[in-house]
């Protein structure tokens, strides 16, 4: 076959490539998606969670004022065009650890910063059977979780059906470079732009400070209600049925199996929380695609302005990418700058 031209090759299908290629064609350009297929990607193993407040200290996560907002109608853009429920808005519950973090949380509450994200502070325990919360908890909104194997499989049903995809994994060396443009294989683009998520081998950006992270996660029949998403130490997110439970971090063994002492970590963390009996249906294991300072790598390569990265989006996949995919389509039509601390450039 001779003659295919695109405006953009885009590397790799996960939430990454899949929130790119549908923004670009949002767009009204013209892409090609060449994708590896195996069950051993990041987005794959994901519990799916989005959380506006987080960490031990319970603070807004970054960009979470300009992100969380758009968030719902963004997903929710993709669930009409694929026709599929990806998204699931569930409120998270976390109970207080002490009576001081009650006590800061009865004043953060009236902080405007905090209101969007605040549903209300309950001050006893919610009687769910076998949940610690003696004291309480703090109930956040704008929160919930995306099937991301659904969103995944769908999407690519989507690009199949239209003609933009391809099942292989791509060939570094078939690209040519002649002028400002690249030949790959019969096709002719414009750009090649690298969603490849936690893999290695590509040469021209493997000089990047990636700072890969393995995680476990494990799905449990427990018999607790599904009103809520649970988190103290760990994450409980009700999903039909089942809850899923996460998750750990390890940068050494960078594995897709689970291992053992990941497991028991979440199994101990749990037992803080959750008191009851429960039944593992699954653990999973994944690498996350973070890097050195915990911001994606987006941009233009140094030298190569036909080649272009949309990665390291570590813990925050389901959040970030869609608010990402916008602003870095907006820098390639020349609308606007990379947000400074996600451009690529930082590190070159
Ligand atoms: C255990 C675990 C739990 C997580 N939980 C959450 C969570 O609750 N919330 C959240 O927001 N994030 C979570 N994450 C992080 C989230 O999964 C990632 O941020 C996100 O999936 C990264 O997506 P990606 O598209 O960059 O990479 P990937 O999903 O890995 O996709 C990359 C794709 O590119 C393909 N590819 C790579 N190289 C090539 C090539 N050369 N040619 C062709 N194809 C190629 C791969 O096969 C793959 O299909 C979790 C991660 C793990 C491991």
């Amino acid at each position: 076959m001779l003659g295919r031209k695109v405006d953009f090759i885009i590397v790799g299908q996960g939430i990454a490539g899949s929130w790119l290629a549908h923004e670009l064609i949002k767009r009204g350009k013209e892409i090609l998606v060449v994708n590896y297929e195996t069950e051993n990607t990041s987005s794959n193993k994901a519990a799916g969670l989005f959380n506006p407040i987080t960490g031990k200290k319970m603070t807004k996560t970054w960009l979470a004022d300009q992100i969380f907002p758009a968030l719902e109608n963004q997903y929710q853009e993709l669930e009409t065009l694929l026709n599929k429920k990806l998204l699931h808005q569930i409120p998270i519950y976390r109970p207080f650890n002490t009576i001081g973090e009650k006590n800061e949380w009865e004043t953060k509450i009236e902080e405007p910063g905090y209101l969007n994200f605040v549903e209300k502070l309950e001050s006893e325990s919610i009687g769910f059977q076998h949940i610690q919360d003696e004291l309480g908890g703090i109930i956040l909104k704008k929160s919930g979780y995306v099937d991301m194997k659904l969103l995944i499989s769908s999407f690519r049903d989507f690009l199949v059906d239209k003609g933009l995809y391809r099942s292989e994994m791509f060939d570094y060396k078939a690209m040519e470079f002649v002028s400002e443009k690249i030949m790959y294989k019969e096709i002719e683009t414009s750009k090649v732009i690298f969603c490849e998520g936690p893999n290695k081998d590509n040469p021209f950006f493997n000089n990047l400070p990636f700072k890969p992270v393995r995680g476990e996660v494990m799905d449990i029949e427990c018999g607790l209600p599904e009103d809520y998403i649970i988190n103290r130490g760990v994450f409980m997110i009700p999903k039909n049925g089942f809850h899923t439970i996460g998750s750990t971090y390890d940068h050494k063994n960078l594995s897709f199996e689970p291992q053992p002492e990941g497991i028991s970590s979440i199994k101990q963390r749990l037992s803080k929380l959750f008191v009851g009996p429960y039944r593992i249906k699954d653990k999973r294991a994944g690498i996350r695609p973070a890097t050195f300072d915990r911001k994606p790598f987006i941009g233009l390569h140094q030298e190569r302005k036909t080649l272009g990265i949309f990665n390291g989006f570590g813990a925050k996949g389901v959040s970030l990418t869609p608010f990402f995919a916008t602003n870095f389509v907006d820098f390639l039509e020349g609308k606007t700058k990379i947000e400074t601390e996600a451009d690529v450039q930082r590190v070159y």
